[in-house]
């Protein structure tokens, strides 16, 4: 707990609610006593992760899947109900983490929460370039006017890379600690996911129109 007038030495420093050792990366489980400790985690620190951009997919997995096992109901049957309600609350917790963050879109998107910038959200602080909004509705476009399945293989390639490249640059504005830039980047890939759901369907449509007993 912070208090007034007295300076930090460390504010990330977390102690063990039972057995007051020092909690050291932030872990939810103590390794001295094993119990659960409640705290102010973030859904990197819930996974035992680092806040970066660029994590492993089978790492947060594990580290999900440890997690979910430690915080079974099972084992806190006979704990007291402190640590029951902890328990079942970071189990809850956990399955948003692994949500947010084995998805690179939302994993950015969460990163610039905790700096206080949103995106992508009903509550931007961050506003697509006029130019961005051009270039997606020129594109929709081309996908609605799109007349057989070749044509529009043709976009979605188009589109893949430009997501790709997206979050290639993304991944680099993190990497340069430019928030603003990687925000944009964000907001342009989710535009470009929008028209892969858009390619997809148009996909079916065509599909159906050239196999009408299917
Ligand atoms: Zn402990």
């Amino acid at each position: 707990m912070k208090k007034a007038g007295v300076a930090v030495a460390n504010p990330s420093l977390h102690k063990c609610f039972s057995c007051d050792n020092n909690l050291l990366n932030k872990e939810i489980i103590c390794n001295y006593c094993a119990a659960i400790n409640d705290g102010d985690y973030n859904f990197f620190d819930i996974l035992s992760l680092d806040v970066a951009f660029n994590l492993n997919n089978e790492e947060i997995e594990k580290n999900y899947l440890r997690l979910q096992k430690q915080v079974h109901p099972d084992n806190y049957s006979t704990k007291s109900k402190r640590e029951q309600e902890t328990a079942f609350k970071y189990s809850s917790l956990a399955n948003e983490a692994y949500h947010i963050l084995k998805n690179r879109r939302l994993r950015g998107e969460y990163i610039l929460a905790l700096s206080g910038i949103r995106v992508n959200s009903d509550r931007d602080n961050v506003l697509p370039p006029q130019e961005l909004l051009r270039e997606i509705f020129a594109t929709r476009d081309h996908v609605q006017d799109a007349g057989n399945l070749t044509e529009l293989m043709t976009i979605s390639q188009e589109n893949e890379k430009s997501l790709q490249k997206t979050f290639d640059d993304v991944s680099l504005y993190f990497q340069q600690n430019s928030l603003n830039h990687a925000a944009s980047s964000l907001i342009k890939a989710r535009y470009l996911e929008k028209i892969k759901e858009e390619i997809n369907l148009k996909t079916r449509i065509l599909q159906n129109e050239s196999n009408p007993n299917h």
